[in-house]
């Protein structure tokens, strides 16, 4: 019989199990807090990560608060048709804005021609859509059909194995 190194008590090891057990709460208790100060660590570090991102937007929005940019000072600053710039102060030409709207009208009509286009090049490939559908129910209708003759086909022949059996007994 040995003694405990750490309690002087009879043990079978140099350590007695009280004593094991002891230590390993101690260390599975330090664990456990250090799990939860790295928690806290991370909880902190993703709140202030929120508040710099809501900063970074309120900073954005102050300053680019229009629909359209200033052609002075380059911030969305502008509400439509706006004939002066409430940052910077500049005077917006009417010739801007016509320039604005022209190019705005420009975007219009092309999206208008590409939606009309993808719609032509859809109806122009709907015979070939249809013909493929029906293919593809043609196929799955005769792979139905073979499977079922298959299987009628064991039925069958098990049938006559099993009249050949009752012959071969008789
Ligand atoms: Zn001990
Ligand atoms: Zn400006």
């Amino acid at each position: 019989m040995l003694t405990c190194n750490r309690c002087g008590r009879p043990s079978d090891d140099f350590t007695c199990t009280l004593c094991r057990s002891v230590e390993r709460e101690r260390r599975e208790d330090a664990e456990r807090e250090e799990r939860a100060r790295e928690e806290d660590v991370e909880r902190e570090e993703r709140a202030w990560e929120v508040s710099r991102a809501n900063a970074e937007r309120a900073a954005e929005a102050r300053f680019n608060p229009g629909d359209y940019n200033c052609p002075e000072c380059l911030y969305r600053t502008l509400r439509k048709r706006a004939s002066r710039c409430p940052m910077c102060h500049a005077a917006v030409g009417v010739e801007y804005w016509n320039l604005i709207e022209a190019s705005e009208k420009e975007a219009a009509a092309r999206a208008q021609a590409a939606a009309k286009a993808a719609k032509e090049q859809w109806d122009r490939e709907a015979p070939a859509r249809a013909q493929a559908a029906r293919d593809a129910a043609d196929r799955a209708a005769q792979a139905a059909r073979h499977i079922s003759e298959r299987a009628a086909r064991a039925a069958a022949t098990k049938r006559n194995e099993a009249i050949s059996d009752t012959f071969r007994v008789v």
